[in-house]
């Protein structure tokens, strides 16, 4: 396992996104700079005019692995009855493949569509979602696939989102061969909703792709509870190492937590110190 770096640190970038391509460049060159061998380049909303063929040469010069995030909210009852979002959802994931092929990278990572209301949804519109979104990623899977590019999808497995449980999310995946689709873990927001990270781990382990990594407590607020730097939440890291090693994953810790420059790196070396224990 390696240890990757997905957020910027706070205030690196001085204004709001979207970013740019030089400001892009710019937060390659800090992950190497802070010891990094791996980058996830996204949310893509963050980002205009990437210039890709430019990326890869400044990663190819710093031996930095990649891979991209596309990321998306995708609002699941306009997904399921308008053009429009189905058609949005369609452009940025095939945007993040083509993107992903430009730098040379294997792997891009996507979002279900969610409600935006907590209520609960009819089965109709619920499994209406399900259904078109499965009919989008087959088709966005299959010129991922020519490509030689896996899809992951993140494991947003619960209410607002169009899955209500690890099952419902891993029938979903399973409809596609496991060399095309895989997970891409969230511990964070798996253990703030409480779904148990032992289960979701086992849930996954013959699809796993990819982990976002950011401590996180029980706390209502996902916005204040998630994306903590390691230390600052409640998830015992040396136990969840422990659990990925005997389930064999072999892939990226990728760090996605809202930390100062050197909460990034506190965190990153805790991650390194366990893995060599
Ligand atoms: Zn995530």
């Amino acid at each position: 396992m390696i240890v990757a770096l997905h957020s910027a640190p706070k205030g690196f970038f001085k204004t709001d996104p979207p970013y740019g391509s030089d400001e892009l460049l710019k937060f390659v060159r800090k992950a190497a700079s802070l010891g990094f061998k791996a980058v996830q380049i996204g949310p893509l909303r963050n980002f205009v005019s990437i210039e890709g063929e430019r990326l890869r040469r400044v990663l190819d010069s710093l031996n930095i692995e990649r891979n991209v995030h596309v990321g998306g909210i995708y609002n699941a009852k306009k997904f399921a009855s308008t053009e429009e979002e189905y058609v949005t959802a369609q452009k940025q994931i095939h945007y993040g493949i083509t993107l992903c092929k430009e730098i040379s990278s294997t792997l891009v990572s996507i979002h279900p569509p969610l409600f935006a209301t907590r209520d609960k949804v009819s089965k109709k519109l619920l499994s209406k979602t399900r259904t078109r979104f499965l009919k989008l990623l087959k088709e966005e899977v299959d010129f991922a696939s020519r490509n030689h590019i896996k899809i992951a999808l993140e494991s947003f497995c619960y209410r607002p989102f169009i899955f209500e449980s690890l099952q419902e999310f891993m029938q979903f995946v399973s409809r596609f061969p496991s060399e095309k689709l895989g997970v891409l873990l969230d511990i964070g927001h798996v253990y703030h909703i409480g779904i148990d990270l032992y289960e979701a781990a086992h849930a996954f382990k013959y699809r796993l792709l990819d982990i976002h990594v950011h401590d996180a407590t029980l706390e209502k607020d996902f916005r204040t509870a998630t994306h903590l730097p390691i230390g600052k939440g409640a998830i015992n890291f040396l136990e969840f190492i422990n659990l990925l090693q005997e389930i064999g994953y072999d892939g990226w810790l990728t760090l996605e937590i809202r930390g100062s420059e050197r909460e990034i790196v506190k965190s990153k070396e805790y991650l390194e110190n366990t893995l060599k224990h």
